[in-house]
């Protein structure tokens, strides 16, 4: 038997929950917002045997716009919403440094990477990224996981899928694993 398992990487801001608007940060556990169906979401991704990870980018902690201390915070609270509905998020990795300073600003894989690493158990040839930004998606495709991008409208994008929201999404990666059993999670269409 393989002890190999799949990751499920998600994007925080505008995946999990509410973006804030352009140039602004979320600073404060109050100021996040679930989106619509993201929990659950969240939850059949945990009920399927995946591991979840949030992996975001936090450049307002490198601006002096929110600290480590409120990071945490709002990491926490974000736990807490989840397990609301009974979720949860196995890990989560913040890249808290500025623009062009790092190698695990997305769309540098260096948080997944890292998850990889921590977690020797995890195959990222047969995990997902999951989030609004072709950053996340770039992420991913350096890391070498299978790539969902997530909007609403239609976008140009190097994903190999594009889902309007996360529940959609976590449908698609649930699905592929169902039909594919042991195979890789990756390229159904
Ligand atoms: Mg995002
Ligand atoms: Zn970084």
């Amino acid at each position: 038997m393989s002890a190999i398992r799949r990751a499920v990487f998600l994007d925080r801001d505008g995946t999990l929950n509410v973006k804030a608007p352009d140039g602004e940060y979320i600073t404060s556990p109050a100021g996040l917002r679930l989106l619509p169906g993201a929990a659950d979401a969240v939850r059949q991704l945990n009920e399927a045997g995946l591991f979840v990870a949030v992996v975001t980018n936090q450049r307002g902690i490198a601006r002096g716009l929110l600290s480590l201390h409120a990071h945490a915070q709002i990491m926490t609270r974000l736990a807490v919403l989840l397990a609301q509905h009974g979720a949860h998020v196995d890990a989560a990795y913040a890249c808290p440094h500025d623009t062009g300073t790092c190698d695990c600003r997305k769309p540098a894989p260096g948080l997944l990477l890292r998850a990889a690493g921590e977690h020797p158990d995890l195959d990222l040839r047969q995990s997902v990224i999951v989030g609004d930004a072709e950053s996340d998606v770039e992420a991913g495709l350096r890391a070498g996981t299978w790539t969902i991008r997530l909007s609403a409208i239609p976008v140009g994008s190097r994903a190999d899928h594009v889902a309007r929201d996360l529940p959609a999404a976590a449908s698609l990666v649930i699905g592929a694993q169902d039909s594919h059993g042991r195979d890789r999670l990756a390229r159904v269409s």
